[in-house]
């Protein structure tokens, strides 16, 4: 019988929440205008700026990660502006509706679900684009829907040698997972969500604006009120906010940075890193099949396809019998795979114990052998050892 208390979160946001951060949204509120909340403030905006590995601004804003992607495509482009847009899953899918929205006119770019975008394509079409009309290209680095990770570095590469399109990403599920060196790569604008790797519940989201951005917004007429940068770049300026942000989440930001600050970042992407690999080689061991390529595979999600069975029945098993909500496949994908989160709070115990829940469940079913069962295990604990 389930203890929902205990319940264990492996879904790709939210994710678990360390006690330390807990802790911190436990507090009265303060006055957003205090001092002592101008001083979290400005360590908070330092520490992100670590984060992303760039000296440029990183704007918090009160709402969820969508929030921040809609900020940066309203706050840089112009009616009729056209964008290619990368789309192999439901949140490249999101881009697309949101660019459509705002009445801008989208040169897709797409390849079937759990296959990578391949980088050649946005050059071709950036290449071809003498006059200079394509204003952005907008992905998704991390693909959370199909657990593939996009070649980032290369598109990025592309659209610098295009040298007048901005980027704007979705690198909701990379940024705290893997390596996403913003100033290296020349990204201009990064959007990042609280319920992902920063290890703090919803609510609030983040962007990343590099100089050329910040050019671009000037000349931007896309309606924009709540989310106009230029109001949160200001108060930025003096440690503020323009409205009333979600102070308690603040309070569990500074503290999840600081947490990220002991970890380091080289060893946050090798922990994640070491559990994708984990993952998916237990996958293999399990018989099972992954979704993705497995070249490009999400350091923060793994799906897995559950060929003859249903992954909804599958999923809610693990649930029941073991208190780990693991996630589902999204539109089409509903019930052909399941997909286990793997970002953020997330240690080896938890992977041990999510593969032998699977685990379990499978011989349950009478798809395994035990001995396959325990190889499954032997499999997991020689990646987990890595350190
Ligand atoms: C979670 C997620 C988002 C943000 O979704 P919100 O529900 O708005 O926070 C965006 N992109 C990806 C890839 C995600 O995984």
């Amino acid at each position: 019988m389930a203890i929902q208390q205990k319940l264990s979160l492996m879904i790709p946001g939210p994710t678990p929440v360390p006690e330390r951060v807990l802790q911190a949204l436990s507090r009265h509120p303060i006055g957003h205008r205090s001092k002592e909340f101008q001083d979290l403030v400005e360590s908070t905006s330092k520490n992100l700026q670590w984060l992303h590995q760039t000296q440029n601004d990183v704007l918090t804003i009160t709402g969820s990660g969508t929030a921040a992607m809609e900020a940066g495509i309203i706050n840089t482009l112009s009616k009729g502006d056209k964008v290619i847009c990368g789309e192999n899953g439901k949140f490249g899918e999101r881009w697309v509706k949101v660019a459509k929205e705002f009445g801008l006119e989208v040169i897709k770019i797409d390849s079937p679900w759990g296959t990578p975008l391949d980088p050649e394509a946005f050059k071709k079409v950036l290449d071809e684009d003498k006059q200079k009309e394509i204003k952005a290209v907008i992905l998704t680095h991390s693909e959370t829907s199909t657990g593939v990770i996009n070649d980032l570095e290369t598109i990025s590469s592309y659209i610098r040698e295009h040298s007048t399109a901005l980027s704007i990403v979705d690198c909701v599920t990379s940024l705290g997972a893997c390596n996403v060196p913003i100033d290296e790569w020349e990204l201009d604008i990064v959007a990042s969500g609280s319920q992902k790797g920063y290890m703090i519940p919803p609510g609030l989201s983040f962007i990343s604006m590099s100089q050329k951005a910040w050019e671009a917004a000037e000349k931007s007429n896309l309606p924009k009120f709540y989310l106009n940068l230029k109001s949160y770049k200001k108060s930025l300026l003096s440690n503020s906010n323009p409205y009333t942000p979600a102070v308690n989440l603040i309070f569990a930001l500074d503290e999840s940075l600081k947490m990220m600050r002991e970890e380091g970042l080289h060893n946050i992407f090798f922990r994640h890193n070491k559990h994708k690999l984990a993952m998916c080689n237990a996958v293999k061991a399990l018989n099972l099949k992954l979704f993705a390529d497995e070249n490009y595979l999400s350091p923060s999600i793994t799906a897995i396809k559950t060929e003859g069975m249903d992954a909804e029945e599958f999923r809610k098993k693990i649930k029941n019998n073991f208190d780990i909500l693991l996630a589902g496949g999204q539109d089409h994908l509903k019930g052909k795979i399941f997909r286990v989160g793997h970002l953020g709070y997330v240690n080896d115990r938890d992977i041990i114990t999510v593969v032998s829940s699977i685990s379990k469940t499978l011989l349950d079913l009478g798809r395994i052998t035990s001995q396959e069962a325990g190889e499954a295990l032997v499999v997991v604990s020689k990646y987990l050892e890595k350190n």
